[in-house]
């Protein structure tokens, strides 16, 4: 008898997503954001892959090391979750689509991929490198964020609004788009490193083994 074939073999159709970020730390909006849409969607796995050098914003204040590792240890407790460290080992700036293209490339052509998004992200999405062209590698899921007025239609610039009017449910590996309700959770990487570099506490906004990391490191002491 053949043995039981992987669940990612090439041939199957499995759905995988992808979550980016700087990751500045990891936190818990980040964990539930990918846990709940891999339920919503049905994703077998989903690679969490921190930027290296991201080019929408200035060079994180953390080295890329520290921030992979810190990846590493929340998503150490999930089976469907994993570390893609392909951006912060790439000397280059990592675009979004050169990484999706990549990953196509590895992928069956039938197996959906979804770019797992929050919605401050998604609304700023016209200011991505050809961003057009991610609609054709990956469907986008979208969650909202506390503060960012996704699912109003007046908060997504014109050319974005008309791109997703034209790509509701598409089937295929590729191409539709989902907005979505998450769980709430005013959790940001900007208000850790605040509230860490006056000492204070945030405990219960991030996975008890990264903040045992950032201690071990003395990561963000300093504002
Ligand atoms: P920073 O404050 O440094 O910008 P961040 O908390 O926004 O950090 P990022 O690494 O910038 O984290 O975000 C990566 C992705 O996670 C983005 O798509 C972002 O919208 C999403 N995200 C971050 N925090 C949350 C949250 N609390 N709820 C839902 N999505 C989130
Ligand atoms: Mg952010």
């Amino acid at each position: 008898m053949s043995p039981h074939p992987s669940p990612l073999a090439p041939h199957s159709h499995h759905a995988i997503g992808v979550m980016g970020g700087t990751f500045d730390p990891i936190h818990f909006g980040h964990l539930r954001l990918a846990e709940e849409m891999a339920e919503a969607v049905g994703l077998e796995r989903v690679l969490f892959i921190p930027a290296g050098q991201p080019p929408h914003r200035g060079v994180p204040r953390t080295a890329a090391a520290h921030r992979l590792e810190m990846v590493r240890r929340a998503v150490a407790g999930n089976p469907r979750f994993e570390v893609d460290a392909r951006e912060v080992q790439s000397p280059r700036p990592s675009y979004t689509v050169d990484t999706l293209t990549e990953l196509r490339a590895e992928l069956d052509t039938e197996q959906p991929l979804w770019l797992l998004l929050g919605a401050d992200a998604f609304l700023d999405l016209t200011s991505w490198h050809e961003w057009r062209r991610l609609f054709d590698l990956a469907h986008i899921a979208v969650a909202a964020r506390p503060g960012a007025r996704l699912l109003q239609s007046d908060a997504m610039p014109s050319e974005l609004k008309n791109e997703v009017s034209q790509r509701q449910a598409v089937g295929g590996p590729s191409g539709s788009v989902l907005l979505r309700q998450m769980t709430p959770l005013g959790i940001s990487a900007t208000a850790i490193r605040d509230t860490l570099a006056r000492h204070g506490s945030v405990r219960y906004l991030l996975p008890d083994a990264v903040l045992d990391y950032i201690h071990e490191h003395q990561l963000y002491r300093y504002p």
